[in-house]
């Protein structure tokens, strides 16, 4: 009985945490800064006084302030880690280059105290015990000194020689909420949450230095006159604002020294203030409404921020946003070019890296959607960077620049379907890395207010963000509170969507099931439809019945399993659509339509929506997000047994990633065959099944394969599957399986330097892993196969010792590490071995190729693959990577086991990334080098190990046309080490001009 008991002992203690329904607080802070900045040291010096309402219903034994400066620096948080992600940036900054905030004398209700650092060494928290207890209603006051040096790497704050970039440059208080002290290091990934309060800023800088700031300028010169751009404008101080004068917070704008100037800011109802200096701003004024606008930019933005149009793209922000969730609830807001690119926003103040409207507006936005309507940034960042990409996109929607949503949307299905999604109101440091978070928090959560406007519609969507900002404005928010008011709006139970949404990270997928359709007595068409909820995510669906130019819209509440709906329409409906406009994040939209009565196209392609057919010109596929899509092109090539071939390939795609099935069927004509070849006029066809919807599973690709190809008949099923541990950083790895047959059936078409006539069974276990090292980029793969051969015996072939089937193994080894050296020097290394192994001889296809790819590489590559193809001519020497790689030798030479180094050193000559052919120019110098058993070099009586090598100079191209990018690669193989083995054949030359060509990088 002791332990229970304990336990209850222990429950009763705990402090009676607040209901559902706890009246909302929240602390009352004024603070009083006196700084002087010394800009050679770049430290800002101070003092600090801060009065402190305690208006929570708890007793405050401790007090808490951020240093945030303090994360830009070795050994802090966020710098181990950026660390951890292979981003060093902050741990490496040496004196003077890294930034601090050292409190200094701090007094707390007049006492001395000494601080602690609760996460040290991460110093971006200080905590200081309470001479005495501050009891709910109580005031305290809080005094100290400070040094503050931001960072020469910027980020989000920065100095740059007499330009500086203040952001979290003061002691903040620490949040004191309902959960306590929100004592929160500062991790690269979510920021602001901070204590509504009134700020008196004394500022002693240089007198040149013109300032833009949080609040307004009740005395002194910010040095904008100075500065304006546009003297018709005279510049506005709005000095009365709050209508306290300077005499009145006890400050005077007198000069401190010769030199120098001071400037008082004020501002009231902030949870931060921040500013930025630069003597070279240029100033320009704007207003709307009753906000003062002041822009600040740097010379050389004459075009991109000047002649007004910075101050026009922020007045467009706040008319946007004023009408979207209500006035702005500050005097001004000042717009800085800031030194770092991007943008960060801050109360009255958004330091932007461009002039960009989207930027702005998204900046700007954050000043409704953190700045009043106060937010914890890095509990709940999907209030803050969700939100104002949402209304961003929404903005752009409304300037004529739609597919916003689209785009977000595709994408994070593409996340969901690969499990690699995290949901969306995770604690900002528990994402998997930082680009997970942003992508969750910016993304996935810009689309969970797609999604509520979707279900509510746009008026009361509308709605619902005017009464959020009416009654929540300069408070601090969360989801329930977002959702009280939504949920109030909407008079809709919004608890599914939001623990969907925000909570879990699910599949939503509708389709049409039964449909039932007759002419009722009022002469209408009365259409029932089967609504079936094939995945756990629930959502409002909507179903349209479309007649002709009658199309009738019903909603599914899409809750249940099976859910019928009706449809009235004047004339017979033709087809039933779920989802039409695209809005559920339904991820397989293939069962979504239903054809009534006979549709022709159907016969053709099955009871769904017919796909979207398009010439395909080889260079870009398309894809939909809707329907299948089905590309079809022709095709010709050439052999010297089926001579010229014509045929057709169709692709299919659905979402880029499922349904990648082709088709290629095609014909031998014997046309222009060289006298005295064998004439084959083969039909052939090469089918390759990917991905069915029905099979999806995370990272997971099917392949089945079933050819018959100029001679060759045979089927390959694999699965792979590709998993990854985090975006941006560490490696992916790719497993895989594969079990095939081929199989040889019309010998003339084969090479017997290549091929035996033989079949084999094979089976393959694979696995390649890509990663990056410091400036490398690594790569590896290793497969592991074995099976039987069975030869196709000839005359003379069947003897005792020979066995007709045999059992072998196979296995390769490849390893590849590149780098760039400078900007414009690659190098490339590829290390290879590979061991085809039997108690007799393997067959030829499957041994180790010493020169590029194997037989079985190139079934599918109607260029290469049968005698005398395009790229096979005599006279034609084209190098398709792979094997050993020698790239001067025969694409034929093969032995039983080989050990090969490619070395590849690159200089760019020319880079012109938005041409679409020569993008990128390169000079080139090479080397390949391979021991293998003697068999390769075609001496019967060799089988000890020998060296083959080659070496030369080579120029190569990078071109893009559509979605494709290609290489030209020319490279001359100098020296041949076994030049009769060389592919370029100058008979008795180990050194002679050589050459071959590519379409593919060496490596
Ligand atoms: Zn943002």
């Amino acid at each position: 009985m002791f332990l229970p008991l304990a336990l209850l002992a222990l429950a009763v203690q705990e402090p009676a945490g607040p209901g559902p329904h706890a009246p909302y607080w929240q602390q009352q802070v004024a603070y009083r800064i006196d700084a002087s900045l010394d800009e050679p040291s770049g430290v800002l010096s101070g003092r600090e006084a801060i009065t402190y309402v305690n208006r929570s219903p708890d007793t405050l034994t401790t007090f808490s302030l951020h240093l945030y400066l303090n994360a830009f620096r070795p050994g802090s948080r966020w710098a181990d880690a950026d660390s951890v992600e292979h981003n060093r940036r902050f741990n490496d900054l040496k004196d003077p280059d890294f930034a601090f905030n050292h409190v200094r004398d701090v007094r707390i209700m007049g006492q001395a105290v000494t601080a602690s650092y609760p996460f040290a060494p991460d110093s971006t928290i200080v905590r200081f015990d309470l001479p005495r207890p501050l009891l709910p209603g109580d005031s305290m006051s809080v005094d100290m000194g400070w040094d503050a040096r931001p960072s020469t790497t910027p980020r989000r704050q920065g100095r740059r020689g007499r330009r500086f970039d203040f952001a979290q440059w003061y002691p903040k208080v620490v949040v004191y909420d309902r959960y306590g002290w929100e004592e929160h290091p500062v991790y690269p990934a979510g920021e602001f949450y901070g204590e509504f309060g009134s700020f008196v800023v004394s500022l002693d800088v240089p007198e040149d230095q013109v300032v833009g700031s949080t609040g307004v300028a009740v005395c002194g010169d910010p040095g904008w006159e100075r500065a304006n751009r546009d003297p018709s404008r005279p510049v506005e101080y709005q000095r009365d604002f709050y209508g306290v004068t300077a005499a009145q917070l006890g400050v005077d704008c007198a000069a401190k020294a010769a030199g120098r100037k001071t400037i008082v800011w004020y501002a009231r109802d902030v949870h931060h203030f921040a500013m930025s200096l630069n003597p070279d701003y240029r100033y320009e004024g704007g207003r709307f409404n009753e906000v003062a606008v002041h822009v600040l930019y740097q010379p050389g933005d004459e075009k991109t921020w000047g002649g007004g149009v910075a101050v026009k793209r922020t007045e467009t922000a706040l008319a946007w946003l004023d009408q979207l969730y209500g006035k702005f609830a500050w005097p001004q807001i000042t717009n800085v070019h800031r030194i770092e690119g991007g943008g960060t926003e801050f109360p009255m103040m958004i330091h932007d890296g461009s002039a960009d409207q989207g930027l702005i507006v998204h900046e700007l936005g954050h000043n409704y959607t953190m700045g009043i309507l106060a937010n914890n940034e890095w509990r709940e960042g999907f209030l803050d960077e969700g939100f104002t990409s949402f209304q961003s996109t929404w903005f752009m929607e409304t300037m004529g620049r739609a597919g916003g949503y689209q785009n977000t949307e595709a994408g994070i299905l593409g996340l969901d379907l690969d499990g690699l999604s995290q949901p969306t109101s995770l604690v900002s440091e528990a994402y998997r890395d930082f680009t997970t978070y942003n992508i969750m928090i910016y993304s996935r959560g810009e689309l969970f207010y797609h999604q509520l406007r979707y279900i509510v519609g746009d008026d009361t969507m509308r709605r619902i963000l005017r009464t959020f900002y009416d009654r929540w404005k300069l408070k601090h928010v969360d989801e329930n509170a977002f959702k009280a008011v939504a949920e109030e709006v909407s008079h809709r139970d919004l608890s599914t969507f939001f623990g969907q949404w925000l909570h879990n990270v699910v599949l939503y997928d509708y389709a049409v099931g039964r449909v039932h359709r007759n002419l009722a007595a009022d002469g209408k068409w009365h259409t029932r439809v089967e609504v079936i909820r094939l995945a756990p995510g629930r959502i409002p669906v909507e179903v349209a019945a479309i007649a002709g130019a009658d199309t009738a819209v019903v909603r599914a509440q899409g809750l249940a399993d099976r859910e019928w709906v009706e449809l009235v329409t004047a004339r017979a409906p033709g087809t039933i659509v779920i989802d039409p406009r695209v809005r559920t994040h339904d991820w397989n939209m293939l069962n979504n339509t239903r054809a009534l009565g006979f549709q022709p196209l159907s016969l053709v392609f099955g009871p769904g929506r017919a796909p979207d057919v398009y010439l395909d010109t080889y260079l870009s596929g398309r894809s939909r997000r809707d329907r299948k899509t089905l590309g079809l092109a022709p095709a010709v090539w050439y052999n010297d047994v089926g001579g010229l071939t014509l045929g057709v390939r169709a692709r299919e795609d659905y979402l880029g990633r499922f349904e990648q099935n082709r088709l290629l069927l095609s014909a031998g004509t014997g046309a222009t065959n060289p006298a005295g070849a064998t004439d084959v006029k083969d039909v052939d066809f090469d089918l390759r099944l990917r991905n069915p919807v029905w099979l999806r599973s995370p990272g997971m690709t099917q392949t089945l394969d079933a050819f018959r190809v100029e001679g060759r008949t045979g089927a390959r099923l694999g699965i792979d599957r590709v998993s990854r541990e985090h975006f941006g950083f560490g490696p992916v790895w790719t497993n895989g399986v594969s079990l095939s047959w081929v199989s040889t059936q019309k010998f003339a078409y084969l090479d017997p330097r290549a091929w035996d006539n033989a079949g084999t069974v094979e089976g393959e276990l694979h696995t390649g892993v890509t990663t990056r090292s410091g400036r490398w980029n690594l790569s590896a793969r290793t497969s592991l196969g074995g099976g039987l051969s069975y030869a196709n015996p000839g005359p003379g072939a069947m003897t005792e010792f020979r066995y007709d089937v045999q059992g072998y193994f196979r296995g390769t080894f490849e390893a590849i590490a590149k780098r760039t050296f400078g900007r414009s020097l690659n190098l490339g290394l590829r290390l290879y071995g590979g061991a085809a192994l039997a108690k007799d001889t393997v067959v030829r296809q499957r041994r180790i190729f010493l020169a590029g790819a194997d037989p079985y590489e190139e079934l599918h590559n109607p260029f290469t693959r049968s005698r005398g193809s395009l790229f096979r001519q005599d006279d034609v020497q084209y190098h398709l990577p792979g094997g050993g790689n020698l790239r001067g030798y025969d694409p034929t030479t093969s032995a039983l086991s080989a050990l090969a180094l490619n070395i590849d050193l690159e200089r760019i000559v020319v880079s012109r990334p938005r041409a679409r052919l020569f993008r990128q120019v390169g000079i080139a110098a090479f080397g390949d080098f391979a021991l293998a058993d003697g068999a390769f070099s075609r001496t019967p009586t060799s089988t000890a190990p020998r060296f083959a090598g080659d070496a030369g100079v080579g120029l190569r191209a990078t071109h893009r046309l559509g979605g494709t990018q290609f290489v030209t690669r020319f490279d001359m193989p100098l020296y041949v080490g076994f030049e009769y083995l060389a592919h370029d054949q100058q008979p008795g030359k180990h050194v002679a001009w050589r050459w071959t060509f590519s379409f593919q990088p060496p490596f």
